[in-house]
């Protein structure tokens, strides 16, 4: 290894393991949440514009120490106790294409799973399908888990957006950190139980690309405390009823 990869692979000590533990609580999490069973499902996040961490295949997230997340280069070449996850070519694909992941989080949750092996996407039934960040979450088409085929598939499925479900096998999410990934996960589950339900009533009412477009644009503010309404103003004075208001 050249001097620079030495430094590299060495990185900032505590930096490396508020990821690693941040690696091993989105793990413990997805067993927590009821999102994977047994190994299944994997995490990680970039370390830096060369690294990333990433849980080790095969291994049960209840007994996962911090020596046991891996630490992978863009190349495939890797440090740890453990071995990385079977879906490293995943993670390391999404890190290679999309400067803006921080991490990346697969699980074979039992809804969205569900939906995958019907080969179906989820479309914009409810308009929190733009919580993905587009119009629908597509399902990749299948190809055998761990593969380089399977990789290709899930990126081009994620073009443009944060989360897609892969045929006959899972969901993958993406975020600025393992909390914003996980949290689409949970959001993805959900949203795969409710369009379940929906198609069982039959009727199901899917709303336009017009109609999804005016979500995105309403979420690029959504939920921020410096966002604008013309129709709503922050009272100065004390509210009714509060102590000396005589209302
Ligand atoms: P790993 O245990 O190798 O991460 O694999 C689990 C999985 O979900 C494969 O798709
Ligand atoms: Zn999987």
């Amino acid at each position: 290894m050249t001097r620079s990869a030495t430094r590299a692979a060495e990185g900032d000590p505590r930096r490396d393991a508020a990821l690693r533990a941040a690696v091993i609580d989105g793990c413990r999490r997805l067993v927590r949440d009821g999102l994977v069973v047994g190994t299944a499902g994997n995490v990680s996040a970039r370390r830096d514009a060369d690294h990333f961490l990433v849980s080790p295949t095969g291994t049960r997230y209840e007994e996962l120490r911090s020596d046991d997340v891996a630490l992978v280069d863009l190349s495939g070449r890797w440090h740890g106790a453990r071995r990385p996850s079977s879906e490293w070519r995943i993670h390391r694909d999404l890190y290679r294409a999309r400067p803006e992941i921080g991490a990346v989080v697969h699980t074979h949750s039992r809804e969205a799973t569900a939906l995958a092996c019907t080969g179906r996407a989820i479309p914009a039934f409810h308009y929190m399908v733009a919580v993905a960040g587009g119009t629908d979450v597509r399902c990749a088409p299948y190809r055998a888990f761990g593969t380089q085929a399977l990789s290709e598939a899930a990126l081009a499925a994620l073009a443009d957006r944060r989360a897609c479900l892969l045929a006959n096998h899972g969901v993958l999410c993406v975020g600025t950190d393992v909390e914003a990934a996980l949290g689409l996960a949970v959001e993805i589950e959900d949203l795969a139980a409710k369009y379940r339900i929906a198609l069982g009533l039959g009727g199901v009412e899917i709303l336009s690309t017009a109609q999804m477009r005016e979500v995105l644009d309403r979420f690029a503010s959504y939920g921020r405390q410096d966002g604008t309404d013309p129709d709503l103003v922050h009272a100065a004075d004390p509210p009714p009823g509060a102590r000396g208001d005589p209302r």
